[in-house]
């Protein structure tokens, strides 16, 4: 996925202000944040969405995608955090390749807009 916005940044080509790398994930903050505290979980494999991500990643990559988050929302959100991923145009994806947001740092509302 040579075009990949997110690809490009899991190859360091664009830069972004990275809070963890590994060989499976990079997470970094969203240039327009929602919350005091707002980092995307990205998977180092492309995937364009969860669907398409549960279905061809293997159950290391599976595993620390969700480990990244709860570390990160340990890390940012002691109170709590909210973990979100958007699928689709009805939940308003922009960037196809699989993220999770990781809000922190207020009290959030339910139901989510
Ligand atoms: P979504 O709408 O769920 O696909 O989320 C995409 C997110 O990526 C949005 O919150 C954007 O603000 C964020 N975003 C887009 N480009 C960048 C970038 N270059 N660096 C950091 N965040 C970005
Ligand atoms: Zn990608």
């Amino acid at each position: 996925m040579p075009d990949c916005l997110f690809c490009k940044i899991v190859r360091k080509e664009i830069p972004a202000n990275e809070v963890l790398r590994d060989e499976y994930v990079v997470a970094f903050r969203d240039l327009n944040p929602q919350a005091p505290t707002h980092v995307l979980v990205v998977p180092t494999l492309h995937a364009d969405h969860l669907s398409d991500f549960a279905a061809k990643a293997d159950g290391a990559h599976i595993t620390r995608f969700l480990q990244a988050a709860a570390e990160l929302g340990a890390r940012f959100g002691p109170n709590g955090y909210r973990v979100v991923m958007n699928e689709g145009p009805e939940a308003g994806q922009t960037v196809h390749h699989l993220h999770a947001h990781v809000l922190a740092g207020r009290r959030m509302s339910w139901p989510p807009g």
